[in-house]
């Protein structure tokens, strides 16, 4: 089970601090008790110092002739031996059961001898305790003799035991702190999450104007809230265009059916139809079908594009073989509309759908014919430059209201949906034009004005 971000992210920081905290204080130990023996090692040297000096005028008696501080310390604290080079002890002053024994092995002697000044921690006495010893050979006249002085480490080490005490007891308190800090600011910085998911789950497909509250934090989780925000709005969008185009469809496809039951039903009033009547009606119930089947054609097209399953089969074009192609097959539709049709234009290749964008010229070439009008001219040019290559279709009809401009690739947009209605237009073709356009990274738009004719252009990409 995953715990919760909060358990998680306290359990890392409280991790990382312990692993800090015991390091630091490791640190701290070692080097508190490097120096304090170190200090330990100093007053050694200098009462070696002192003891030597006394002994520089010749043999005399021993004493250990150490500063104040050190005269006034217990006798099991500090001592002092005078040794011949076999080890015999010769002078001692200090606890008596630890100076009868020589304070320093042979190796050690071995060394002072030598002229190598000799320190070493030992562990001394029937307690064992901690010692720290300076040896270091007496030059006299005649007799070499070494001279060995120690200090117990009890100061040190018992400074050294209420450090670690303290950070024993200390640490673990300030890392329950640390954990409760921590928990409480992880509780807080989190909270703002929280409360935008309990707001999120509320919102549902019926729900989809609601927003969620923004924190004012101006960070990471204001950002989070304003990108949920604004993905609800483009699903909202969505599916406000999925409502309207559902309804959309659903009234331009009862038009046909009205149409063929009105006429069904005023064939069955009449008694005696007649092989011509009848032979009327069902032509007309025919092109409602015919319409019918291709609206529901546009449909599927429209909906396998904008579901994504357009699949484009891209290969090298030649535009102005399409452009030729569709006039000479759509040459006996302008002839019927009174419409004289022409293709021009340079070569103009680019690798794309030959298929799609054949559907595209075709339905803006019928468009022209449709509504141009008779006793005008439609021409399809082609065109190419460095990086693009497209196709106008113009014509010298009525033209487009400036105000039907910017909807006119809209799906079910007609500028007059009686007078279309009655050429049979479902409105779907120029969004059908501009879905297989933009799959192809391209762009088409309109110019036109009333009186002036239009003119419709595709630019695409040549590669
Ligand atoms: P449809 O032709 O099926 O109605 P389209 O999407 O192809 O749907 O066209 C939308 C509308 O744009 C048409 O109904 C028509 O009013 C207008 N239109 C398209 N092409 C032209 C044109 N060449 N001249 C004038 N109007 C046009």
């Amino acid at each position: 089970m995953k715990l919760p971000i909060k358990v998680r992210l306290t359990a890392w920081y409280l991790m990382l601090l312990s692993v800090i905290l015991v390091v630091f204080g490791v640190f701290l130990v070692l080097r508190l008790r490097s120096d304090l023996i170190d200090a330990v090692d100093q007053s050694l040297e200098s009462r070696a110092a002192q003891i030597a000096l006394g002994y520089q005028g010749g043999d005399q008696n021993f004493q250990d002739v150490s500063d104040a501080s050190l005269q006034s310390v217990t006798p099991a604290e500090t001592a002092a031996q005078r040794l011949t080079p076999t080890g015999i002890v010769l002078d001692a002053t200090g606890d008596p059961a630890l100076t009868d024994k020589p304070l320093i092995d042979a190796q050690g002697l071995a060394a002072a001898l030598q002229g190598r000044r000799t320190v070493a921690s030992v562990v001394l006495g029937p307690d064992g305790e901690h010692f720290r010893v300076l040896a270091l050979s007496l030059p006299q006249a005649g007799r070499s003799s070494v001279l060995v002085v120690a200090s117990s480490l009890e100061d040190v080490d018992s400074s050294i035991h209420r450090l670690v005490v303290l950070f024993a007891t200390g640490i673990p308190v300030a890392l329950l702190l640390a954990a409760l800090g921590g928990w409480l600011i992880a509780r807080k910085a989190l909270r703002p999450v929280s409360r935008m998911t309990a707001e999120a789950e509320e919102i549902r497909a019926d729900r989809l104007k609601d927003r969620i509250a923004i924190p004012a934090t101006d960070d990471e989780i204001e950002r989070l809230a304003r990108t949920l925000n604004d993905m609800l709005g483009r699903l909202e969008e969505g599916v406000e265009s999925q409502r309207r185009f559902v309804a959309d469809a659903s009234h331009d496809m009862r038009t046909p059916l009205t149409v063929m039951a009105s006429e069904i039903d005023v064939g069955l009033e009449t008694h005696r139809l007649g092989e011509k009547g009848a032979r009327e009606l069902l032509a007309s119930n025919r092109e409602q079908v015919e319409w019918m089947a291709r609206m529901i054609d546009d449909l599927l097209t429209l909906a396998s594009i904008e579901g994504g399953q357009l699949e484009l089969l891209r290969g090298p074009t030649d535009l102005q073989g399409l452009a030729g192609d569709v006039v000479a097959r759509l040459e006996s539709l302008a002839a019927a509309n009174g419409v004289r049709i022409s293709a021009n234009g340079r070569p103009a290749s680019v690798i794309g759908d030959a298929d799609r964008l054949t559907q595209v010229l075709a339905n803006l070439v019928e468009n022209a014919v449709k509504y141009a009008g008779a006793g005008t001219e439609v021409c399809v040019s082609t065109w190419q430059r460095d990086r693009e290559a497209g196709f106008i279709v113009s014509d010298t009809g009525p033209g487009i209201p400036p105000e039907a401009v910017p909807h006119l690739f809209d799906r079910f947009f007609r500028v007059d949906a009686t007078r279309s209605s009655a050429r049979q237009g479902s409105g779907l073709g120029l969004a059908i034009c501009r879905e297989i356009v933009g799959a192809h990274g391209g762009r088409i738009w309109v110019d036109s004005s009333i009186g002036g004719g239009s003119s419709f252009s595709v630019a695409l990409p040549r590669s």
